[in-house]
């Protein structure tokens, strides 16, 4: 293994600091107090060429991999954004450019994949269903077939970021579950447009992730085209998992740099609060979690780059994807918890950033999989242990 950065990563990681720094930790503390979506900052991620880090150049983008994207939203989130930030690059270069770039169709990549280098095009991701849950399979979102294309019906639960976006990349069972073989057939993706005759979505009330909506998405007779599918059709539940193991990455990513911009400022403020007499630094018992937390965070890094790696190579990575992101859901939850802290009563103010990192940070041991699901799937893929369930 290398563990030099290349130049051209060199030059992604200072850009993504330099763009990162630009907007700080009081950009995004507004943001979330005014529970505004962060436009100006994507458009500066865009125009720094920081979207379309892993888009074919053919379509504007760089052409590098997911190591490199790992980089960049491990950068950009340590800079000050924290772990919500790292679900704009879930939505748009994975949701969006991984899945066209993999299977969309020459015109979608043609039309879609610049707009979105260039920030032109917001993408969302509707899977997860009322019902359903984790159970995903179980979904009863159901594409008819309508002359050559389809009319879609169901519900969706939790879709960020609906009202920002143009597209949707919606799952739906275009089989249902009773006739097919196996639960896995019978799944496909569609690209369809948000604004679209039948389709209402309505915000949900939340704990934290402010700087980006959660909705309900109602979907009654939506007219779905034939060019809207998005890979094969009855066959995408495989296709969409590979997208979701990038999205892993991504998360992991995002969780990294919360965990180490919550141990900095803890680590900064420890040094500076004298309280009896030398600094609060000085204790053991605000060191030491604070030592196991940037262990931890370290470890998920190397483990999630591990991942990318694996992936850049065309090598199977979803066990060291999900292995890294339930290490740094704890990382993160850990590292911002003992922020907190260590800041004592400003741990719990505003004004010191540390509350937002914890509360945005806590989504990501439920969402977008669960630790739980996370360990269903290390033992009975990696140990070879039955199923739970
Ligand atoms: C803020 C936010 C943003 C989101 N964004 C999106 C989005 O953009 N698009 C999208 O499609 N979805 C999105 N989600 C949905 C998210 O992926 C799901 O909430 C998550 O997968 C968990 O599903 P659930 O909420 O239905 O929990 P449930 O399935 O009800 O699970 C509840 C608990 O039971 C546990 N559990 C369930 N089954 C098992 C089992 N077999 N073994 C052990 N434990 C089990 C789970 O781990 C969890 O702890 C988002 C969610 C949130 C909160």
């Amino acid at each position: 293994m290398n563990f030099e950065r290349s130049e051209e990563q060199s030059i992604m990681v200072d850009t993504a600091r330099r763009v990162g720094e630009a907007f700080g930790l009081d950009y995004w503390r507004d943001l979330d107090a005014k529970k505004e979506y962060p436009a100006a900052f994507w458009q500066e991620v865009c125009n720094a060429g920081l979207c379309g880090v892993a888009v074919p150049e053919e379509f504007g983008g760089s052409g590098l991999g997911m190591t490199e994207m790992a980089m960049v939203v491990e950068t950009l989130c340590a800079a000050g954004g924290g772990s919500t930030l790292s679900q704009m690059f879930m939505l748009n270069p994975i949701f969006g450019g991984i899945t066209l770039s993999k299977f969309g169709t020459p015109a979608m990549k043609n039309e879609l994949l610049p707009a979105l280098v260039e920030g032109r095009v917001n993408f969302c991701m509707a899977l997860t269903e009322p019902d359903a849950g984790t159970n995903t399979l179980a979904m009863k979102t159901f594409a008819r077939e309508d002359g050559a294309g389809w009319r879609i019906d169901g519900q969706k639960i939790w879709i960020t970021a609906v009202p920002q976006a143009r597209k949707m990349l919606v799952v739906a069972r275009t089989k249902r579950a009773e006739d097919v073989e196996r639960k896995t057939d019978g799944i496909s993706m569609f690209l369809i447009d948000v604004e679209r005759a039948g389709l209402v979505h309505r915000p949900i009330e939340k704990a934290g992730t402010n700087t980006l909506p959660s909705s309900l998405v109602f979907f009654e007779n939506v007219r779905v085209e034939p060019e809207e599918l998005v890979g094969t059709l009855h066959r995408g539940w495989r296709e969409l998992l590979d997208v979701l193991n990038t999205e892993r990455i991504v998360t992991t990513s995002g969780l990294v740099g919360t965990a180490e911009l919550a141990v900095k400022l803890a680590v900064d403020y420890a040094k500076d609060r004298k309280v009896f007499g030398g600094p609060i630094g000085a204790y053991q018992s605000l060191q030491f979690p604070l030592g196991e937390a940037f262990i931890e965070l370290e470890c998920a890094r190397l483990m999630n780059h591990k991942a990318a790696a694996l992936y850049d190579q065309g090598k199977p990575y979803s066990s060291e994807a999900n292995m890294a992101k339930w290490l740094a859901g704890k990382a993160a939850g850990l590292a911002t918890d003992r922020a907190i802290q260590t800041l004592g009563g400003m741990g719990y103010s505003k004004e010191y950033h540390v509350e937002r990192l914890w509360r945005d940070a806590r989504l990501f041991r439920v969402a977008p999989v669960s630790e739980e699901m996370i360990l269903n799937y290390v033992v009975q893929h990696d140990l070879g242990m039955p199923r739970s369930y």
